[in-house]
């Protein structure tokens, strides 16, 4: 992976995920639906993990969840990430789930069940990235 003065993959050219890079991109959250039972799918694949089904599509997200479970990761994979950082499950509303980071508060701040709402923050490598800050309208 190209780091951040490196050019940046079109992640948009991903199987699969393509579709949803590029939302991200443009600071949307989408999760793929699946068209023959309706629930939510993440993360996506070739078919449906509730009925095989490989009839989905994109929709938009709300970007509105709660903290599933969280772990504060005070030693980073690489030096490029600020640590200490949070890394969380969020349930996001619509009934899927998303592995991604808690900002916007302290990690001793975050806890379970907290709402939140989704953030666009870069990554190490210069991507925008979907992250998830304190939702203080849901509390
Ligand atoms: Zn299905």
């Amino acid at each position: 992976m190209d780091g951040p003065t490196g050019e940046l993959e079109d992640r948009s050219q991903r199987p699969l995920t393509g579709e949803f890079w590029a939302a991200v991109d443009r600071g949307e959250l989408v999760r793929p639906v699946c068209g023959d039972c309706h629930r939510s799918i993440f993360v996506p694949q070739f078919a449906c993990p509730h009925c095989q089904s490989t009839n989905w599509s994109y929709e938009p997200s709300s970007g509105r969840g709660r903290v599933y479970s969280h772990t504060t990761i005070h030693r980073p994979p690489t030096p490029e990430f600020d640590a200490p950082f949070v890394l969380a499950d969020v349930d996001v509303e619509e009934g899927w789930h998303l592995l991604t980071w808690i900002v916007g508060c302290e990690p001793d701040d975050v806890c379970i069940d907290m709402p939140v709402s989704v953030r666009f923050v870069t990554g190490p490598d210069g991507h925008r990235l979907p992250a998830f800050a304190p939702d203080e309208a849901a509390r």
